[in-house]
């Protein structure tokens, strides 16, 4: 058996308390938190549980965090894969991992399955006019049939993430697949902040170390930029051999995140 592995199983220890800002996102996954803890009690009020939920927001944002964040609260196994995985593969392969996670997911239901990046397979179809996208378009076609044909009695949530939601085909939107939309976007100054405390928890500080002035001059950073952040100021320090984190060493560590990104930028272009 040399088959690659084909999607992710695991019990997740993220809480929402893990997740720093985005309250509107966490009251809306609370909700599903508790169905999915109390599966019965929905149903015998005759209530559906969504099947598909939609986070959308700019790469780094906490998506994949916050889909954990569900399964830990939840207490329920995760599943996840992710559509770039499926560029390139054999027409087939794809269809066939994701029937695979949905037969599993569905033997220890309550679960969560978290597909990342489902723009790379979900692109509205028929847009490459015969350019060779079967490999997408039927592992796409898997997903949706597999949503579809939930039994009720399933009680398997979908969480899909995505940066492009402008480019999926709306066969995905409809009701009944990903029809719940949650925005995950960059953090606000306080926001911000609440990630810079959570993500230097285990750091020294020094005490001229001034969060509130470093959640302000990062505009526009996303979590897994501030995350980076305070990991380059530790290596910084680390070189200096110094035994705290001082704000030089995060103020250094900041250029070095924004010139990144923007070395990124040129790059990409
Ligand atoms: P991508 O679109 O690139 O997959 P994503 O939105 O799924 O990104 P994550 O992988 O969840 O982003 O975030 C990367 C890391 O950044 C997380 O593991 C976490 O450490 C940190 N992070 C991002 N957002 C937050 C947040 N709101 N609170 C705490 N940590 C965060």
């Amino acid at each position: 058996k040399s088959r690659a592995k084909r999607f992710e199983r695991g019990e997740s220890s993220v809480t929402f308390d893990d997740v720093a800002g985005l309250e509107n996102a966490k009251r809306d996954l609370r909700e599903i938190a508790d169905y999915l803890k109390n599966p019965e009690h929905y149903r015998e009020l005759g209530a559906k549980i969504p099947k598909g939920i939609l986070l959308m927001g700019p790469p780094g944002t906490g998506k994949t965090l916050m889909a954990k964040a569900l399964a830990g609260e939840s207490d329920v196994p995760f599943f996840s894969i992710s559509g770039s995985e499926f560029i390139e593969m054999f027409v087939g392969v794809g269809a066939s991992r994701v029937r695979d996670m949905f037969a599993s997911a569905k033997k220890e239901a309550p679960a969560i399955i978290f597909i990342d990046e489902i723009d790379s397979v979900g692109r509205a179809r028929g847009t490459g006019l015969g350019g060779g996208h079967d490999e997408r378009e039927q592992t796409l076609n898997q997903i949706l049939g597999e949503m579809d044909g939930f039994d009720p009695h399933e009680t398997v949530v979908v969480i899909a993430a995505t940066n492009r939601p402008d480019v999926l085909d709306a066969a995905l939107l409809r009701p009944g697949r990903f029809d719940r939309k949650i925005t995950v976007d960059l953090p606000d100054k306080k926001a911000r902040l609440a990630i810079l405390k959570t993500h230097s928890r285990k750091t020294p500080l020094a005490g001229d170390v001034d969060l509130e002035r470093l959640a302000a001059l990062t505009v526009g950073f996303s979590g897994a930029d501030l995350e980076n952040m305070v990991n380059e100021a530790a290596l910084l320090a680390g070189r200096e051999d110094m035994s705290e984190v001082d704000m030089n060493c995060m103020l250094n560590a900041r250029d070095r995140v924004v010139l990144g990104s923007e070395r990124e930028m040129v790059i990409g272009e």
